[in-house]
């Protein structure tokens, strides 16, 4: 499906479901590449994902994707139905709802022992709304946008950013266990909290800090 798709970009809900849990939900841009699913509804949705699979080693993590968040189920279905009761053919019932080059995968999805034209859109409905697509990896290391990890920041006293256990050792930006969503919060984060462990280092460990009249040095 993605490969068949590949370059296509929709309007999307989605969820990270691990384990057959919701664990984060959003709405944005989905596009479907030669590799899998890209887009910024996705990346918002894949460090849950991507912990359950690389550090939680579970294995049932899944995309939900309502690929029609705009219309409700209800009058999906209703559309559908009208659509198949006027003799649309099964290749076009997504036609002017979704890109054109849905409409064949869309048309897969009719189930072939069912004949009822209610029965069949309601199905059709449901699969749009609520589309599944196990994950079996994320993209690595060398393409995520941050770590996700680090030194646990209970272990750092917030003013200076300094080592509870270490005095005038100082920590900055990804090294310590904090991030943000996607948006700058991380660069944010990045550079107040070096001009903020900067400062401290400047000042000197703890205990036998200076105070600094001109700035960072
Ligand atoms: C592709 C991509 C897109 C991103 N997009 C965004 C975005 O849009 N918005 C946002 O807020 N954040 C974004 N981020 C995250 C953001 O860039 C980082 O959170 C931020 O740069 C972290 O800053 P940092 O100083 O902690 O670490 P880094 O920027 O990683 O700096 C660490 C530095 O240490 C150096 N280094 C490593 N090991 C050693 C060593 N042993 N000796 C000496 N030097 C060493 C590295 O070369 C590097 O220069 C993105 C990240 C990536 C990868």
């Amino acid at each position: 499906m993605c490969h068949f798709l590949q370059g296509q970009r929709i309007r999307t809900r989605a969820a990270a479901w691990i384990d057959g849990r919701s664990a984060a939900e959003t709405e944005g841009d989905l596009l479907f590449t030669a590799y899998g699913l890209s887009g910024t509804a996705v990346l918002d949705v894949s460090t849950e994902i991507s912990i359950a699979l690389h550090r939680e080693k579970k294995t049932r993590a899944e995309i939900k994707l309502d690929l029609l968040p705009e219309m409700s189920p209800e009058a999906l279905t209703a559309e559908l139905a009208r659509r198949l009761a006027a003799g649309w053919e099964t290749g076009d019932l997504v036609s002017g709802l979704l890109p054109e080059k849905f409409g064949n995968i869309v048309a897969g999805w009719v189930p072939a022992e069912i004949k009822n034209p209610d029965t069949i859109a309601a199905a059709l409905s449901a699969a749009l709304k609520d589309k599944r697509l196990a994950v079996h990896g994320t993209r690595g290391w060398n393409e995520a946008e941050f770590t996700s990890g680090g030194v646990d920041a209970s272990e750092i006293e917030p003013e200076r950013l300094e080592s509870k256990w270490t005095s005038g050792l100082f920590f900055a930006g990804e090294i310590l266990d904090v991030q943000g969503p996607r948006g700058g919060y991380n660069l944010s984060w990045a550079w107040a909290s070096g001009v903020l462990a900067g400062r401290g280092a400047a000042a000197g460990p703890r205990g036998k800090e200076t105070e600094i009249r001109s700035g960072l040095s």
